[in-house]
């Protein structure tokens, strides 16, 4: 069975969805892009998670082709800048990612992360394109645990619906802390960057023996590993980018795969759980 996560009450999700930072950079990847997005629909990967940043708009429109005539196909997430965040610019902010995307609402609209408009105006301005009905939802990310707590005493500020913050099996840091605060408040955590990007860490974690090991051992391969390990927790959803139809097919496979205790035993000696509060990771 594909694992699922309750994102709300009404709403439950594949645990694992598909992320487009890089997406709409390059003219010529762009039918690939947007048939690996449609590829992730078809095999149930409906959260797609895009950004104004990501490309200057440019992933947003990627997004907005791959959506064109079957927007209700998925659970459409974008972020605004932080310095978008104020009361007049986040209603213009969203209003451009809802051109770009060509639709006209977002299921959920997050903060990227945190700056210098106040929390409560920022709050304010979510719950006006709320009322406005062009998000659903809204949430933040990049938030540890000192922010979210303050958040969650602002006016509303309880009504956050997620967090998204990196987590992978070599960040493991929200663990200690963190995850269990969301889980507190039932706010799922959305993990960004759960193949690790690019890079030395995500070298390290490919040719890691004991995790080549065990995909060789259970017929999987090692990104799929990395993914069934991150939503193995109650709450917490993975959201992959992929570009080509192959990783994404790869990756909604991921959803069926369980871990047993003496998996999970052999992660944690390979790579142990935090004894201690880290900050968190970002990119
Ligand atoms: P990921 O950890 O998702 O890694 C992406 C890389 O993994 C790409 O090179 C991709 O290759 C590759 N890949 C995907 N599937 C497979 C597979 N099955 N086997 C092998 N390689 C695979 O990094 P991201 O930084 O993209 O993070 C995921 C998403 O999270 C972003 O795209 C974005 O939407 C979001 N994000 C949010 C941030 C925030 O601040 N809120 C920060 C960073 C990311 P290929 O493309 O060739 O398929």
């Amino acid at each position: 069975m594909n694992k699922a996560i309750a994102f709300d009450e009404h709403t439950r999700l594949p645990a694992i969805g598909q992320g487009t930072w890089y997406m709409g950079e390059e003219a010529a990847r762009r039918r690939e892009e947007v048939a690996a997005l449609r590829a992730g629909l078809d095999a149930g990967l409906t959260l797609i998670d895009t950004a104004e940043m990501y490309a200057d708009g440019g992933a947003e429109e990627v997004v907005g082709e791959a959506l064109r005539g079957r927007r209700d196909d998925a659970f459409l997430v974008s972020k605004l800048y932080p310095w978008n965040a104020g009361e007049t610019d986040a209603i213009d902010a969203c209003e451009r990612s809802l051109r770009r995307l060509g639709t006209d609402r977002l299921d959920l609209y997050l903060l990227h992360w945190r700056g210098n408009v106040p929390l409560e105006e920022t709050v304010r301005a979510m719950e006006t394109l709320q009322q406005q009905g062009k998000i659903l939802r809204w949430g933040v990310s990049n938030f540890d645990v000192d922010d979210l707590q303050e958040l969650l005493e602002e006016p509303g500020g309880a009504r956050c619906a997620t967090n998204q913050v990196l987590y992978h099996l070599a960040s493991r840091g929200i663990e200690f802390d963190l995850l269990p605060v969301c889980q507190q408040h039932q706010m799922p955590v959305m993990a960004y960057c759960p193949l690790a990007q690019a890079g030395r860490l995500r070298q390290a974690l490919f040719s890691n023996e004991t995790l080549v090991e065990i995909a060789q051992q259970k017929g999987i391969s090692v990104a799929q590993l990395l993914l069934a390990w991150v939503i193995r927790k109650e709450g917490v959803m993975a959201i992959p980018k992929a570009s080509s139809q192959a990783h994404v097919k790869e990756n909604a496979a991921a959803l069926q795969i369980r871990l047993s205790d003496d998996e999970l035993a052999r992660i944690n000696q390979a790579f142990p759980p935090p004894q201690h509060k880290m900050a968190l990771d970002i990119v």
